[in-house]
């Protein structure tokens, strides 16, 4: 037999796939140690075969498996050529997704704990003769074995004492061996809420169950109950015996959310997500890969986990960044699910308030099934949103950071004894210029994008289309010397309320205060339980979050995500503001949310304040096809780094050459064609070059395959090469 591997080196000039002379034992899907040139290191077997094209005395013989099982199925290896095919990665990197880095590291241990029994010449009451009369704990733990039971070893030497344990083993009489303790992620223990599924919710459900394929996005505002929806057809589908993986952004993995799920179907659940410790990450996943669990929920890189079987893929929050891998290995989850759902015959389901555009367009064009939960699960009203023109309060004399209206809110809402939510967006940083009098933020003139603001030359540059601009020192709209683009801090904003509501606790969320272990529940916690309270945080404030008295969300500052410079900025801003005002009044008190922006007359808020999703995507989705923006083209970037900026330059240019053939063919299809420096022209000592194409879909696979082709073929030294689709992030 014949092994095809992959060697574990991430270096593009080795990834492809080696032919071995297989030993009787060599298995599909696991990890072995192979003579590599002078060394030996790790690979991969990806597949079996009886002929070579390697001449017979070439062929190197393989050496052992490292571990007692397959690391792989034949489904996560298919899907590693897929992935490989449709996102140019190198095929190391797929793998090194599937298999937990503590594996590979070998840091990481099965925890191993000893166990005693009493062995087969045990004799209870020939024992008993033997012992002394008043050696009392002798005795009692004598009467205490039973046979063919197992007792924790230290737990015997607590209630029996060490000596007496020994005596017995030394005796023959007890026997030990090992057993493996399984180290579990914590989880809040919480009883479960049984409720009666809503008409609509029933409905989805049952459409869902009786149609078990393709892509279904349920389109269910914020408290609509879509969790209880995916219970249900999780439920269903495990008592078929059958598997099923939920995937959720990795903030809502909190250990109160797990609590629901742990409180419903125990420990058929496992967990993966950054949260865990080592040890707990590789106890899930063999769980996993034994077929000892039944449901995987997790955060992205849970769609490898090695289940078997799967009945149901579901990504909540399916509009959420987190799902785009943005470095290396780039893929977008959906693709991945897909896969994974048509394998198994199975439905991909995605949920969301605020569906992505992409997924809606595809749901408009009946390419997906869509099903809404148009009302709040309790039948509660959605909270009243009102926006606030902060260019009003500048020109009334409070260049504070709250406007009138924020105050008056939030004094009463602590005066009621109820909680408040603050949320800041960090989205795009201190990184565009506004007027604070009139509104007016700086856009190039090519491509209509807020420009970004770039300190270490003190530039306003167009990320689109690298066109440079003067930095402002006066509005040319208005005049006013009243320029701003600072970022507003969490810190900033907490000082200030401490001074206002001296005796209100102030609670603060963001990546300073949750980066230890555990910090992220016990500020939760903390929330949960404290009245009056007001909460300020960045994103994170903004998904999931089921908490009974707030009746207050605040939103700082809007506009710094609609200005960021990147073509989803009113989507993703559309998308914060209507997810973070469904955290407010979702029981019994009615709610209220507060919009503070400099350019109130922008569409989105019309939108968002009548919870006019449809609405907004049917502006989007125009705007989208008249200036040829996905998913009515593709973005492409290539781009070029390394620490020797000439060796850039020219890689850069013999790429831009290559393609500028293809363009000769294809004109018509190339919307926009340039290379450039990229917008950050240097991180961490490496220049950084760009080509940016934007492609229509007619000859798109065809034009996408050469590309590759043309960044495969070269292997400069010292370079790197990567290609993003849709990056979000040109920077
Ligand atoms: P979503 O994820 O759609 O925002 P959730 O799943 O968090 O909504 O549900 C919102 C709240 O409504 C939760 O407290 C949940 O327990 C409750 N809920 C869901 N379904 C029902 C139902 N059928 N009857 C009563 N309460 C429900
Ligand atoms: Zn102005
Ligand atoms: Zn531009």
């Amino acid at each position: 037999m014949i092994a095809e591997v992959i060697v574990d080196i991430a270096n593009s000039n080795v990834d492809k796939v080696f032919d071995y002379l297989a030993k009787d034992d060599t298995k599909l899907g696991s990890r072995v140690s192979i003579p590599f040139g002078k060394r030996t290191i790790e690979g991969y077997v990806i597949g079996l075969k009886t002929t070579s094209d390697v001449p017979a005395d070439k062929l190197k013989k393989i050496g052992d498996c490292i571990d007692d099982y397959p690391v792989l199925t034949q489904e996560l290896i298919d899907l590693g050529d897929f992935m490989c095919a449709t996102n140019h990665l190198r095929r190391v990197d797929c793998m090194r997704l599937f298999v937990p880095s503590q594996l590979r590291s070998q840091k990481t241990k099965p925890l191993l704990i000893n166990y005693v029994k009493t062995s087969d010449t045990f004799d209870k009451q020939a024992l008993l003769q033997d012992v002394r009369a008043n050696a009392t704990k002798q005795r009692q733990l004598i009467e205490y074995l039973e046979p063919t039971k197992e007792y924790a070893h230290a737990e015997l030497c607590k209630k029996f004492g060490a000596n007496n344990i020994s005596k017995l083993l030394s005796m023959g009489s007890l026997v030990t061996l090992q057993r493996h303790k399984l180290r579990k992620p914590y989880v809040v223990d919480k009883l479960d809420k049984r409720v009666t599924l809503t008409d609509s919710q029933q409905k989805v459900v049952d459409d869902i169950l009786s149609n078990r394929q393709g892509v279904h996005l349920i389109f269910g505002v914020t408290g609509s109950g879509k969790t209880e929806v995916y219970m249900h057809i999780i439920a269903q589908i495990i008592s078929e015996g059958k598997t099923a993986i939920l995937l959720v952004p990795e903030i809502s993995l909190t250990p109160q959310v797990m609590g629901n799920f742990k409180a419903r179907f125990g420990d058929n659940v496992a967990l993966l997500h950054s949260g865990l410790s080592d040890g707990e990450r590789f106890d899930e996943w063999q769980r996993i890969r034994e077929g000892d669990v039944k449901i995987v929920i997790g955060a992205r890189s849970a769609i490898f986990a090695p289940l078997k079987n799967i009945g149901a893929i579901i990504l909540d929050e399916e509009h959420d960044p987190s799902y785009k891998s943005e470095s290396n290995p780039r893929y977008l989850t959906h693709d991945v699910a897909k896969f994974r759902a048509e394998y198994n015959h199975c439905p991909l389901i995605l949920g969301s308030a605020t569906p992505s555009l992409e997924s809606f367009y595809k749901a408009k064009q009946q390419e997906y099934f869509l099903h809404e939960l148009p009302v709040r699960a309790n039948n509660k009203a959605m909270p009243t949103i009102q926006v606030v023109n902060m260019c009003d309060e500048v020109l009334n004399g409070n260049t504070g950071m709250f406007s009138q209206q924020l105050l008056n809110d939030l004094t009463s809402c602590v005066s009621n004894n109820n909680q408040a939510m603050l949320f800041i967006n960090r989205r795009g940083h201190s990184s565009y210029m506004i007027c604070r009098e009139c509104g007016y933020i700086p856009k190039c003139e090519d491509c209509d994008v807020s420009l970004v603001y770039h300190s270490e030359d003190n530039q306003l540059k167009c990320h689109y289309c690298n066109k440079r601009y003067k930095a402002l020192t006066n509005c040319p709209n208005c005049g006013s010397s009243y320029i701003r683009y600072g970022t507003m801090g969490t810190q900033r904003v907490v000082a200030e309320l401490r001074k206002i509501f001296p005796n209100v606790k102030i609670l603060r969320m963001d990546n300073d205060t949750t980066s230890t272990k555990n910090a992220l529940t016990t500020l939760l916690t903390e929330f949960a339980n404290t009245k009056p309270c007001i909460l300020v945080g960045t994103q994170m404030i903004a998904k999931g979050h089921d908490f009974p008295d707030v009746t207050l969300v605040g939103v700082m500052n809007a506009d710094m995500s609609l200005h960021y410079s990147d073509f989803r900025s009113p989507e993703r801003t559309f998308e914060l503001i209507t997810q973070v005002a469904g955290r407010a009044g979702r029981a019994d008190k009615a709610g209220k949310v507060v919009i503070q922006t400099y350019t109130p007359r922008h569409y989105i808020y019309r939108f968002v304040a009548n919870y006019n999703y449809e609405g907004f995507y049917n502006k989007e989705i125009n705007l989208r096809q008249v200036t040829s923006f996905p998913p009515f083209a593709k973005i492409f970037r290539i781009l070029i780094s390394g620490e020797d900026e000439d060796k850039v330059k020219t890689t850069t240019k013999v790429i831009f050459d290559k393609i500028k053939a293809i363009k000769k063919m294809f004109s018509s299809e190339f919307l926009y064609y340039e290379a450039m420096k990229s917008p950050i022209g240097r991180i961490e000592k490496k220049f950084r070059y760009q080509i940016l194409m934007r492609i229509k879909p007619t000859y798109q696979a065809k034009i996408e395959k050469d590309v590759y082709q043309i960044v495969d073929d070269i292997h400069p030294n010292g370079i790197q090469l990567f290609i993003e689709v849709n990056p979000s992030n040109l920077s």
